[in-house]
């Protein structure tokens, strides 16, 4: 009835979805930022529209579209290793779905648009920073090719939000934002992991039926082993995804189960970083003491997150469905390593098979940076502007500081006189292997000191240098001469290195 608050906070059982309405967002309000890509060609919208007071509104939590029934999910999950019991959508509202002209489906979801019943002791807010960390960080992973959910609008207001962002026992005034974002499906592996640890398995099923007809079309309906179908598909996809983000140089940084997507996208961008200097150990989140959540463990999360999955399988598999899960799970680690290898040789120009030749060479590679601190993404970038003739003199201009670090390496020599013989046997002109390389190694990531500094601009109500690097971001393989002033492709400022992003958001 109307006298039922259903956002007020509690545990809540037999169901997938509770029914929440958005707290509108206190004005006045602005628009930020938009993603043209998404209005357009996810939305099938004028980016002009975002220029209307109604789409404020209806994107900040102060106006529903007609028969929206606004819903929050029940997940649970596994945070740093631990069964955390019920966390579910604390401070995201979703509004409905979208089959857009391709007829592709789309969940549009707000995030911080206030609280719900999984709001715990939060306050189902989100801040400015961490929203245009989310709005920067998942449009430029989608231009990346990296599968991730889309951020479609970022709206601030003035509503002031509390927050400890260094951890130092002083709150801060914020203010609050929210941002649309999207994807083809918001399901986690908590939201499986929860109906099972309760008990719930009808509702399992039914969730797991209802996934697998909307989202894995490839497995039949009526396959009595349409859920190892399941899993077979999210161990496959989850490895090339984790290779995907090594590819770039993404460190998520909070890889909890209720963090890692159903559809094996990205989800969730909190406290992640792009690492630079070249480290095994970067831990973007300075909440992640222990390192859990390294760059160089992600391989390794991702396969405790699925064992996690198939745990949660388990009570709806027969025996022998159990074991042969067990036995596809067992494949994991060579599924990565394969596509990790095909992603770093196209990073390496590297055409053909020459199997081992080409892991040594890969393996080699990564030794030196990480003996040099060369910059990962750079480091790529500029064996894509490199000629082979400068390579095989040694004469490396000074622009490519990153690969002039990696000179620096005693073994430098003898590795490039494996390389370039390597890329000669191919048989491809300099400029055709420079092209190809170049598209698959970005000139611009979101670092973090250049979302730092579109963030300070931001908390002073100016949202252009925000809007400048979702354009660069957006096609991150040419250069921009915006971005090339603003030194986004040169060495990270000093100022840099203090840099911090935590867990609070
Ligand atoms: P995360 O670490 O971002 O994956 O969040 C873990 C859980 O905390 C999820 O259930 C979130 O919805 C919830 N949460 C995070 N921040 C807030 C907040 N400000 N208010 C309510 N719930 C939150
Ligand atoms: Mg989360
Ligand atoms: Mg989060």
């Amino acid at each position: 009835t109307d006298e039922i608050d259903v956002n007020y906070i509690r545990t809540v059982k037999r169901c997938v979805f509770s029914q929440s309405y958005p707290t509108p967002l206190k004005g006045p309000l602005k628009l930020a930022a938009v993603s043209k890509d998404v209005l357009e060609s996810v939305l099938d919208v004028d980016v002009s529209v975002s220029l209307s007071e109604d789409f404020v509104l209806y994107f900040s939590g102060g106006k529903l579209f007609t028969g929206s029934v606004p819903l929050a999910h029940r997940y649970g999950g596994h945070q740093f290793g631990y069964w955390a019991g019920q966390l579910g959508d604390g401070r995201a509202h979703l509004l409905g779905q979208y089959t857009n002209r391709k007829g592709e489906t789309w969940e549009l979801q707000l995030k911080g648009s206030g609280k719900t019943p999984y709001s715990r002791s939060g306050d189902g807010r989100a801040v400015v920073r961490s929203s245009v960390r989310e709005f920067l960080c998942s449009e430029a992973m989608h231009h990346l090719g990296v599968p991730t959910s889309r951020a479609a609008s970022l709206i601030v207001s003035e509503e002031p939000v509390w927050r400890d962002p260094f951890y130092n026992g002083s709150a801060q005034k914020e203010r609050g934002a929210v941002v649309l974002r999207l994807a083809r499906s918001w399901f986690r592996i908590g939201s499986l992991e929860i109906l099972t640890r309760s008990g719930e398995l009808d509702l399992l099923r039914k969730v797991l039926d209802f996934v697998i007809e909307e989202h894995f079309t490839t497995i039949q309906t009526d396959d009595l082993d349409k859920y190892v179908a399941l899993f077979s598909t999210v161990v496959k996809e989850t490895a090339h995804l984790i290779a995907q983000w090594m590819s770039v140089g993404f460190a998520h940084g909070v890889g909890n189960t209720d963090n890692f997507s159903l559809l094996s996208i990205t989800i969730d961008y909190g406290p992640f970083g792009f690492m630079e200097a070249y480290n095994p150990n970067f831990v973007p989140n300075t909440s992640d003491d222990e390192g859990r959540y390294s760059i160089g463990a992600q391989a390794n999360m991702g396969l405790f997150n699925l064992e996690k999955l198939l745990e949660a399988l388990y009570p709806v598999l027969n025996p022998n469905q159990q074991s042969w899960a067990k036995h596809i799970l067992k494949g994991f680690p060579q599924i990565y390593q394969k596509r990790f290898q095909e992603l770093f040789k196209a990073k390496l120009g590297l055409e053909g098979e020459e199997e081992s030749d080409d892991g040594y060479l890969i393996a080699f590679l990564l030794k030196m940076m990480e003996d040099t601190g060369a910059d990962f993404s750079m480091t790529f970038r500029h064996l894509s502007e490199v000629s082979a003739q400068q390579l095989h003199s040694r004469s490396i201009p000074k622009a490519m500081w990153a690969l002039q670090d990696l000179s620096d390496h005693e073994y430098f020599s003898e590795w490039v006189n494996m390389y370039l013989p390597r890329l000669q046997r191919a048989h491809r002109s300099d400029e055709v292997r420079q092209h190809q390389m170049r598209g698959v190694n970005p000139r611009y990531v979101l670092r973090n000191w250049m979302a730092e500094s579109a963030i300070r601009k931001a908390e002073k109500d100016d949202f252009s240098e925000v809007m400048l690097l979702q354009d660069v971001l957006s096609r991150p393989y040419v250069e921009h001469p915006q971005a090339e002033e603003r030194g986004y492709a040169s060495p990270p400022p000093h100022w840099a290195k203090g840099l911090k992003v935590s867990c609070s958001s």
